[in-house]
C-alpha cells in the first residue's frame, strides 16, 4: 500500500489531492474523507482534525491558494497521523466534528431540513 505523505514544500498540494470523495466499499458508493498523511478513511470525526494555515505571508504561493473568494484549503489528518511538521506548516486547526457542524449549519442544513437529510441517507443504506 502506498503511504500519503503531506509534502514538506507547504506550495505542494497533498499527495492524496483531496480528503473528499466518493468511495466504492465493494457493495456502496458512499461520500467519505480520507487521511491525507495516511490515505485510510476516517471512519470517526472525533479521531480527524482539519489543519490550515492563512496567516505566513512569508510563502506568497500558499496566499495564491485563496481563491478570490476567500477560501483556504486546509488538509485532513487523523489525530494519529499528525506530525511537528505538518503541525509548523498548517500551525490553525479545528475538530473535524467541529467542522462538519459548522458546514451543516452555512448550507442551511439545521432542524427539519437535516431530520429529512437523515432519512434519505437510511433509506438509500437500505438499498
Ligand atoms: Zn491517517
Amino acid at each position: 500500500m502506498k503511504i500519503h505523505t503531506i509534502p514538506p514544500d507547504p506550495d505542494q498540494q497533498p499527495t492524496v489531492p483531496s480528503p473528499f470523495g466518493f468511495y466504492f466499499d465493494g457493495r456502496l458508493t458512499q461520500p467519505r474523507f480520507r487521511c491525507q498523511a495516511c490515505g485510510q478513511l476516517i471512519d470517526n470525526a472525533h479521531k480527524a482534525i482539519l489543519l490550515w494555515n492563512d496567516e505566513d505571508p512569508s510563502i506568497g504561493r500558499r496566499i495564491e491558494r485563496r481563491t478570490e473568494r476567500g477560501f483556504v484549503f486546509p488538509v485532513l489528518v487523523h489525530k494519529a497521523c499528525r506530525h511537528p511538521k505538518i503541525d509548523k506548516l498548517y500551525p490553525l486547526s479545528m475538530e473535524l466534528q467541529t467542522a462538519l457542524i459548522y458546514v451543516l449549519n452555512n448550507c442551511g442544513m439545521t432542524g427539519e431540513k437535516l431530520q429529512q437529510a437523515r432519512e434519505i441517507c437510511g433509506l438509500l443504506s437500505e438499498l
